[in-house]
This record gives structure tokens, sequence and C-alpha cells, in this order.
């Protein structure tokens, strides 16, 4: 196998022209497969080269071989993971191996005659992720492999690929799960955008299959390939003006663009044009290498990256194949539920947005940039739905529970007569909640309560504007971190959190410092492995690790506020040292910006989350430092209970209506009173009106949560009388119930508390 790469690259092509020679002819699959291997043994020099294919049961059969044992075919059966071919199929990934008899793996099947042979090489046959098979070739010496041999054969499993998956073989395959028709079905994911929808689904199709993938002009297709890559930086540059694009989307695209122009990206294309291969053939062999150097990385950051190159990938080849938005949007019901694998950003940004009423994700993570972008626009997402798009089937109707993380597949009619019904309700409740707006909000025995908006996202910011809430009661700032691939400079970032108060029209914004790390891992933080990363090297502990951040950040809150108030949290306090240097840190800023003659606030107030039991112990001390307490019950009380609040197995195993949360939360409301030091709730609970009203009747007067909330728990604070509530909640806490919900919930129905 020794050869220049000149003659390596000659082979390559005669190899493909080869291929396609045999996979235009009129004969059988079986008849191709064997001409194939044939063809693969003798162009690559190697004895053997034999295809495997899986078959229902997880077993890889040995299809075809050349080299082999004739007896062996369709004889030979490996399960998988068993010997190197089953390690192929489970690593789905290109493995070599330059004497099999050394490795601990090899599996020895007298009946196939591989005795005589020592070095193998085999690549996945995929179609997607899904796989079809295992391609491999073995020779009687000993042989290192090289990346261009690799490359030659991954090239081969993609052909086969696509004559596995073509019509008249599809149909006879198990292999390809038919979805069923009119399936009734209820299924359960994970929320990833919260929000309720009926509609018709629409399978979104990562592009058609490269159907050809041998080229027969090389410079028809570089040709093709640049017309394309310029077509695709235009329309991508219409859509960053799109007013879809807000202020923490922008940025994911911006980044996004620049890799259009990447020159190594499109000098990778631009060769496997060079060996042979359509343009499209190239785009997606280079899609699928990222891939699978990207599917290598544990940054969970990172992986959700593979969503962007996919989604920049199947674009260029919808250019190349001639592409049509317009179209399909005509196709789009006026109600849709978008069914996806997965997606990257743009793709979804393709698809009329007002026709689009929820999304199901197959993967999906709340950092996808795709539902970033999904929940900046209101959209509820639901993911973690193995299987959905064969699951579904356009034209199905779907009923979305994003709150709970159900689908409902063609409901039942009187499934959809209860959902058409909720929503109904939600339109009318909008309507009323409405209403409400220019009412005081006040406890029926006239205690005021203020109610604030959880924000990070643009589009929280339309809500301040109905003048329901009085400020900002938490703002997020990690997002705009977290879109981009870098940190953003202390100068973009004063542009952000400027835009954000000049949104607030003049009402508080309580900025909370970076709240980085558990679930929310930047790309440019080094970040090693943590086994509870939610516990580990996350939030307050990275700002104070790495100063020059809490600093950069610390200084644009100072500048973005010019002159007025400035309100700043520091999260995941655990211990009052913490505060103390936190706030050390902003003394010194106020003092540099001071030097330097900057405008610096009319008056600051610096408070604390307590979201970590262990201060809570330490409040006395804690309360003649800060001047102001908001409790983070969604950290709280995931510590408090040792509950993993990511994972949703147990999500409902504790409540945090129940003695111990409501004691602890007690404990904090009255030592705050006794120093006077304000005390609000930013966590979930908030935004709930059964807790909202248990929270207000142990004390709280201040409460912060999504702005799709604020109508709900207002009407439920004009209809409690706070004192009458606090007798009964008081009276009920030393119960040894698993949970007070219910009877909170016959309290409030029995005294006409709108929950
Ligand atoms: C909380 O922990 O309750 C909170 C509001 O912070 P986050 O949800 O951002 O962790
Ligand atoms: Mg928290």
């Amino acid at each position: 196998m020794e050869q220049t790469k000149t003659q390596q690259e000659i082979s390559a092509r005669r190899l493909l022209k080869r291929l396609r020679d045999v996979m235009i002819q009129e004969t059988s699959v079986q008849e191709k497969l064997n001409k194939i291997v044939e063809i693969v043994a003798e162009e690559l020099h190697t004895h053997v080269c034999s295809f495997y294919f899986l078959q229902p049961g997880d077993i890889l059969e040995l299809f075809a071989s050349y080299g082999l044992k004739a007896n062996a075919v369709h004889e030979t059966m490996l399960r998988m993971g068993e010997g190197l071919i089953g390690e192929i199929a489970v690593q789905k990934k290109a493995l070599s191996f330059p004497d099999v008899w050394d490795h601990p793996s090899f599996v020895y099947r007298p009946e196939t005659g591989e005795k005589l042979f020592k070095s193998l090489m085999g690549v996945p046959v995929l179609k997607g992720s899904q796989l079809l098979g295992v391609l491999a070739v073995q020779t009687e010496e000993s042989h290192d492999y090289e990346e261009d041999e690799i490359d030659i054969l991954e090239t081969v499993a993609m052909l086969l690929a696509q004559m596995l998956v073509s019509a008249d073989f599809e149909s006879k395959s198990d292999h390809i799960v038919k979805p069923k028709k009119d399936l009734q079905s209820r299924l359960e994911g994970v929320r990833l955008v919260s929000g309720m929808a009926v509609g018709k689904a629409y399978i979104h199709n990562r592009v058609a299959r490269v159907t050809d993938v041998v080229s027969s002009n090389e410079g028809t297709e570089l040709k093709r390939l640049n017309i394309a890559l310029e077509k695709m930086d235009k329309e991508l540059g219409e859509m960053l003006a799109s007013p879809d694009i807000n202020d923490e989307n922008a940025e994911i695209f911006e980044t996004y663009r620049m890799f259009t122009k990447d020159k190594g990206w499109i000098q990778k294309i631009t060769d496997y044009i060079h060996s042979g291969l359509t343009a499209e053939a190239s785009v997606q062999k280079v899609a699928d290498d990222i891939a699978e150097r990207m599917s290598m990385i544990a940054d969970p950051y990172l992986k959700e990256r593979i969503h962007d190159f996919q989604d920049l990938a199947d674009r260029l080849r919808q250019h190349l194949a001639g592409r049509n938005i317009i179209e399909k949007n005509k196709r789009l019901n006026q109600n849709t539920i978008l069914v996806a694998k997965s997606m990257g950003p743009a793709e979804f940004l393709d698809y009329d947005r007002t026709k689009i009423k929820a999304v199901l994700l197959e993967e999906g993570s709340p950092t996808m940039h795709a539902v970033i972008v999904a929940k900046s626009l209101g959209i509820p997402v639901i993911g973690s739905l193995p299987g959905i798009d064969s699951f579904i089937q356009k034209g199905d109707t779907i009923a979305v529970d994003g709150d709970n993380g159900f689908v409902f597949v063609n409901p039942a009619e009187d499934v959809l007569t209860d959902f058409n019904a909720r929503l109904d309700l939600l339109k009318k409740l909008r309507k009323k909640y409405e209403k409400l707006k220019d009412v005081k909000c006040q406890t029926l025995d006239g205690i005021p309560i203020s109610l604030n908006i959880n924000a990070g996202l643009a589009v929280d910011m339309l809500t301040l504007g109905d003048g329901m809430a009085d400020g900002i009661g938490l703002y997020r700032t990690e997002l705009p971190f977290m879109s981009t691939a870098q940190l953003p400079d202390t100068q973009t970032q004063t542009e952000i959190y400027k835009r954000a108060l000049i949104n607030a029209n003049g009402k508080p914004v309580v900025f909370r410092t970076l709240d980085i790390g558990s679930d929310k891992v930047l790309p440019y933080l080094q970040h090693r492995a943590e086994e509870n990363p939610a516990m580990g090297w996350r939030s307050i502990r990275i700002s104070l690790d790495r100063r020059s951040i809490l600093r950069a950040q610390l200084r644009a809150f100072i500048r973005a506020v010019n002159g007025a108030d400035l309100y700043i949290m520091f999260p995941m306090i655990a211990d009052i040292d913490e505060f103390i240097d936190a706030k050390k840190t902003l003394e010194i800023e106020l003092q540099r910006e001071s030097e330097k003659g900057r405008t610096l606030p009319k008056t600051i107030k610096v408070g604390t989350m307590l979201e970590v039991p262990s201060l809570t112990f330490q409040l006395r001390e804690l309360l003649p430092l800060v001047d102001f307490i908001s409790i983070g019950s969604n950290d709280l009380s995931q510590f408090l209970f040792a509950t993993d609040r990511s994972d949703p197995t147990i999500w409902e195993r504790y409540d945090a209506l129940s003695a111990p949360m409501l004691r602890a939360l007690k404990y904090i409301a009255d030592t705050c009173e006794e120093f006077n030091v304000p005390c609000s709730v930013c966590g979930e609970m908030a935004g709930k009106p059964l807790d909202a009203m248990a929270l207000v009747a142990l004390g709280i007067r201040r409460l912060s949560m999504n702005a799709s909330s604020l109508g709900a728990v207002k009407a439920m604070v004009l209809s409690m009388n706070a004192a009458e509530v606090r007798e009964y909640l008081l009276s009920i806490l030393s119960s040894k119930s698993h949970s007070l919900r219910e009877k909170l919930r016959n309290f409030a129905v029995d005294h006409g508390i709108v929950i």
C-alpha cells in the first residue's frame, strides 16, 4: 500500500468512478455489494474487503466479502461490540489495527479463513447518525493505515450508505422504522422553553441525502461551490437585519457568519472536490469530519456547536441544490409544531416564526443555540424526545404541554378539547390580567407586594413595558456570555446592560454577576470534567478565581448606569467572606472608575442571592453588610433536599411547599425583617401562584418571576388576606406530611384565593 500522495489521489478518483459504474447497473443489491467489495480491495491493494450489515437485534451479518471464505457470507454474525468489527459499530468511528492478533478484542472466526490476515481497518456505514453496517479491509502483512486510506474508505462508506437506503432496498429492509399512522400517544421529554400549543406537525428535514457523490467535472463543482457560498453569505447578511434578531441572538449569527468565510473550512471542501467528489458530497464529508471530531469533546457547550456546523453545511447544500425558503414557508400550517432531530439557529429562523407555535427536538439542551433563539422569541420547546422525527408524521395533530414536557400525538378528542379549553382560558386570563395592570398590587389586608421580572433575554423586557412589573428583580447576565465564542469585553457588556436599562425605562434593574458553571459552560473558560458540576467550580467561585472577568463585568455595570442607581447581586455566595471579597472588588472598581474621571452611580445597592443553605446559618452576621437579599429558591431547594435540579427523574420527589423548605424561608424572612433588610424571592416559586401565596404569608414582600407569570401572581395577591393565610400556614408548619401543597390549595380554594 506504499503510494505517493498523487498516486493515492488518482486511485481515489478511479475507485469512485468504478464504484459509480457499478451502482448505476441494473443488478441486485447483493450483486452490487459483491462487486463493490472486490473493487475496493483491488484499488486499495488489500487482500480482503468485507461489508457487515446491521440486522435487527443488533447483529452484524457478514453480507459481502472479497477475500474471506465465500461460505462465511451470511453465516458469520457478530454482536455489537463483539470483536473489532463490533467495536467499530459501537464507536461509530473509523478504527485501524496494524496487527489484530495483538489486540485483546479480536475474535477469530475460523469459518472466515481470517487466520491469514494481520491488519484491519474498518469504518462505520452511517445514514445520518444511524448505523447501517461496517466496511472493513484486511491485509496479510502488518500495516499502519494512513489518514488518506481511512478517508477513502469513509468516502466509499458514504456511497454505500447512499445505495443501501435507496428506495427498492429500503422497502425490504427492517432497518428503517416506519412511523405508525394515526398513532395516539403521549411522549415525555424535557422542558426547554415552557408554554402550551396545539398545531400540525412539520418535520424539519436536515436537507435531502446527497444523491450525487462522484463528480464528472471538477471545475464545474468548484464554480458551483463559490456561487453557493456567495448566496449563503448574502442570505445570512439579510437574516441579521431581520426583526427577529435581537441583542443576544445577533451575536450568535455574527459568529456563525464568520465561519462561512473560514479559509480552512472552504479549503477542506475544495480538497474533497479535487479528490473527485461533487460539491454537495464534499460539504457533507467536511461536516461529518467536524462532527466526528467534536463528538469526542466532553465540553457540552462545544458539543452543542455541532448543530451549528451541521446547520451551515445543510444550508450550503441547499444553496447548491437551489434553495427556496419561501416555498417551504407557504406550505406551513398557521399553527405549526416543528419537529426536528436537532437544529441550528439559522435553520430555525428560516421558518416563518409567526406560524411556529412550538418546537420538539430529539436532542436539544438549554444551551443549544436554536433553543436560546426560540426562547428569545417566546416559542415553547421540548427536548430529549428520542426517535421523534420518525415517530411523528407531517400533518399529525400535536398538543404540546411545554410546562410539563408532554407531547400528545394525534390526541383523542377529549384531550384535544381539554387542551383547546386550556389555551382559550389562557387567552381569556391574559385579557383579564391586562385589566389588572393599573390596579395597585396589594393583599386584601393592604400589604403592598412588589412584582418584578427575571430577565436576561430581550423579549422579557417587552412585558415590563406593559407596566405590570416594578422592575427587574433578577437580570441574568450569563446568556450573552454563552452565545458567543469568546468573553464579551467591557465595551460589549456595557452596551448590553445599557440596553437593558433603557428597556426598563427608569425602573430598577438588579444585575446579577455571572452565574456560569454547572450546566452553563463557557467554551473559553478551561473546564475540566466535574463529578458534580452544580456544586463545583461555578458562579461566584469562578468570578473570584478569575478576578478579571468579575472586574470587567462590574466596570460594565458602573459604566452602563452612567450616574443613575446601580443594583448588583452576587450569586452562589456560600460564606460571608466571599461576599466581602466580591464587594471589595466592586469598591476597587468604583475607585478606579472615579480616578479615570468617569461618572459614578448615584446610589449603589449591593446584595446577595441566598441559594446555598450554609448562608442561612450566617445570616445574622451577613445582614449588617448587605443592602438586600434575594432568595434563589431553585438552587436553595436543590441543595436543601440534595436533589439535582437538572435531573427530571427526581424533579417531583420533594416539594418546596413542605415543612423543611417553608421553615427555612420563614427563618430567612423573619431575620431579614429583624435587621430591616429587604428580602425577595427570585426562583421559580415566586412565579407560581400557590407557592407565591405561601411566600407572601411568610413575610416576603418582593417577588421576581418570568414575565408570563406576572398576571396570575398579581391576581392571587389581590385575592389573598396575608394575615389569614399566615395564621393557617403557621398552624400546619409542624406537619409531618411530605408536602403541604394540598392543604394550602384547599385553603386557597375555600377562601376564594385565585391560584
Ligand atoms: C435560583 O437558583 O433560584 C435562581 C433564581 O438562580 P438560577 O435559576 O439562575 O440558578
Ligand atoms: Mg441559582
